[in-house]
């Protein structure tokens, strides 16, 4: 007797269903999919004992009739493909011919449905896979189906379900996700006859407001990227507005949400260090692309998905998102959440701060600091740019106007070109208005920083007056931002910049420090670290730095580089050039506790703002905060 025998078919659908019907979720997600592809525009969902008890999905879309509607719990039952060539161009959410009867293979199931062309509807029950009753019905138009008692045969599944809590939790995410993706259609979800989500159909904004909140929303910018025959579109958060989980992070394609580890990277890698150790920016992203160019057929729950050709969807997600940062670098707001009106462009601030700030309007390229031979010595303070005098004096002036109404002293200065020139700065004090004008001195305490609106705050803050109010400035953050870029600027170099030190350093490392050094060995020398290598000692020799390392650094940096690359690597980041670049800046910056002479901290200013991103550090805090005097007016109750 032939020991292999055809297992009976509700058997089979027992076994398959596993696949499909996992928890109360999967029910869910699965209706609401047949809810979508019928053309609903409302769809309601309830539960009790958070699915285990009862599903309910009810919708208002085309309905079946008797016949359909009876052999819809067939396995491979489906109105959505008919031949092969079908699978290269799925349009639509369903097309195994799976869920139902998977469905009622482990649970009880009740179907109501009615087109709108009928006069009465159908009524299915199934148990166990067995259809038990056909028969007719008054209902609505459109298809409610009950599913009762999940894995009520299955005892075994039953057990392996988790707490209603943990249970339900995973039914709000996936109607997160449907809501997200489809905020045409409005949706509502009861947990034991709680409203726990009711989102009305509007605008992709109004339903991630209805979803989360304003401020949420607020907290986006748009993303719009389009390739060849691929156009990918929704929001990303801002960097500042990185959660702590992943749980904010959407990807639908084609209309379906997709997990893709591979695309996700694509977007973490395009915040760079925007964002923190830890920390997720929110994104909410669409991909159209020609179904024939996608596999959606790779996982029974098609939750994984199969494209033609990665790496232009990976570069186009790679590169929107850097765009869309560089295109919306906004000023982290003070403002309150009942102000709707965000933050400001760089560009506006720019101008701002071009009438602001003494000598702003100076030539781009920013004085460097020459290749000194310096041994370590234990000057603070220095380890950014000081603008040399000539240079101070090319500077804009600032016309009576301007100085009045920016610095807020009234005086009406007049500014006279050749009292600008030689000691460099502006500053005003005299009596007269011809005196207004005399070079600044170095000391930050000196009075005349009053006249120029700008001061060091607990050695840590440069807090400055600006035309449309005041700017706070983080000055290790702000120095950070500039070392970044400067050093990225500077691995592209053919000759990288370094200055020799005049004793070289003999360092013992550690094994894993040697062995890290080694590694990245090739983007410290284009950096401008001059080091040699010995490898049976782990000792390296440092005979040349960074033209940014702060004198009497000389020694720490690499250590201190090293840690931080570990630090920054932990998160998951990959790219070892921006890597060292960002641990670079990190640690070679100004620190708070620094004390700033004034024209340190005018020229800090200035070369922040000469950076693509002035907004935001390269762990993604907030450099730059501005009060606009509207907001200072109305928290002291003025009207005017
Ligand atoms: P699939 O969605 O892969 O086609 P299902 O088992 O989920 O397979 O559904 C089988 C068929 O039942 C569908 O192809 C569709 O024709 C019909 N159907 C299921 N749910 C609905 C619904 N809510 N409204 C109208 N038709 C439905
Ligand atoms: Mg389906």
């Amino acid at each position: 007797m032939a020991r292999i025998r055809q297992l009976p078919e509700s058997l089979a659908n027992k076994i398959a269903a596993g696949e499909v019907v996992q928890r109360p979720e999967s029910i869910v997600k699965e209706l609401v999919e047949n809810s979508l592809d019928a053309g609903a525009t409302s769809i309601a969902v309830a539960v009790r004992a958070a699915g285990k008890a009862l599903v309910m999905v009810a919708d208002n879309g085309g309905g079946m009739d008797e016949e359909d509607a009876r052999i819809s719990f067939n396995r491979h039952a489906t109105s959505k493909i008919a031949a092969a060539e079908d699978l290269d161009r799925i349009l639509t959410l369903g097309f195994r011919g799976e869920a139902l009867a998977a469905i009622a293979s482990v649970a009880q199931v009740e179907l109501r449905t009615r087109r709108a062309e009928d006069e009465l509807g159908t009524l299915v029950r199934v148990e166990n896979g067995m259809v038990l009753e056909v028969g007719r019905t008054a209902c609505e138009r459109g298809t409610t189906i009950l599913v009762r008692n999940l894995f009520f045969s299955v005892p075994a599944r039953r057990k392996f379900l988790k707490s209603n809590a943990t249970e339900f939790k995973h039914i709000v995410e996936t109607m997160q996700r449907f809501a997200l993706c489809r905020p045409d259609v409005s949706f509502t979800l009861s947990d034991d006859d709680t409203l726990v989500l009711n989102a009305p159909a509007g605008t992709m904004e109004d339903r991630i407001r209805s979803l989360y909140n304003a401020e949420f929303m607020n907290g986006l910018i748009p993303f719009d990227a389009v390739g060849d025959g691929v156009r990918v579109h929704g929001y990303i958060g801002r960097p500042n507005f990185a959660r702590r989980s992943r749980g904010d992070q959407f990807l639908f394609l084609n209309g379906r949400s997709i997990t893709s580890r591979l695309l996700s990277h694509a977007v973490y890698l395009g915040y760079e260090h925007l964002t923190d150790a830890g920390s997720y920016p929110p994104y909410i992203l669409f991909i159209d692309i020609d179904p024939e160019r996608v596999d959606v057929n790779v996982h029974p729950t098609k939750q994984e998905v199969k494209f033609d050709d990665e790496s232009s969807i990976y570069d186009l997600l790679l590169e929107g998102t850097r765009r869309a940062l560089a295109a919306h670098n906004l000023t982290p707001s003070m403002t309150m959440p009942s102000n709707t009106s965000g933050g400001e462009s760089a560009e506006s601030v720019l101008a701002a701060l071009r009438f602001a700030l003494p000598g702003y309007d100076r030539p781009e390229t920013l004085p460097t600091r020459p290749p000194s031979s310096t041994p370590p010595s234990t000057e603070r303070g220095a380890g950014y740019d000081r603008p040399a005098p000539q240079q101070r004096s090319a500077g804009g002036l600032i016309g009576r106007d301007t100085l009045a109404q920016l610095f807020g002293g009234g005086q009406g200065a007049e500014v006279p070109e050749e009292n600008v020139g030689g000691g460099g700065g502006l500053a005003g004090s005299g009596e007269t208005i011809e005196q207004e004008v005399r070079p600044v001195g170095q000391g930050a305490e000196s009075p005349e920083a009053e006249r120029h609106g700008i001061w060091q705050v607990h050695n840590k803050y440069i807090l400055s007056q600006i035309r449309s109010g005041v700017m706070i400035v983080d000055q290790h953050v702000a120095h950070e931002r500039i070392l970044y870029e400067r050093a990225l600027a500077t691995m592209k170099q053919a000759m990288p910049m370094s200055q020799q030190l005049l004793f070289p350093l003999d360092l013992k490392l550690s094994p894993t420090d040697f062995a890290l050094v080694r590694e990245i060995a090739p983007q410290l020398a284009s950096l401008g670290f001059d080091i040699a290598l010995d490898r049976g000692t782990d000792r390296v020799t440092v005979m040349g730095v960074p033209n940014d390392v702060r004198p009497g650094q000389e020694g720490a940096i690499l250590n201190e580089l090293l840690d931080q690359y570990r630090d920054y690597q932990q998160v998951g980041a990959t790219d070892q050039q921006d890597l060292v670049a960002a641990s670079f800046a990190c640690r070679a910056s100004i620190k708070a506790g620094d004390r700033l002479s004034e024209p340190e901290m005018l020229n800090l200013i200035e070369q922040l703002f000469a950076t693509s991103m002035p907004y935001v550090c390269p762990h993604g805090r907030p450099i730059v905060i501005r009060i606009d005097l509207a907001e200072l007016d109305r928290r002291f109750g003025r009207t005017s």
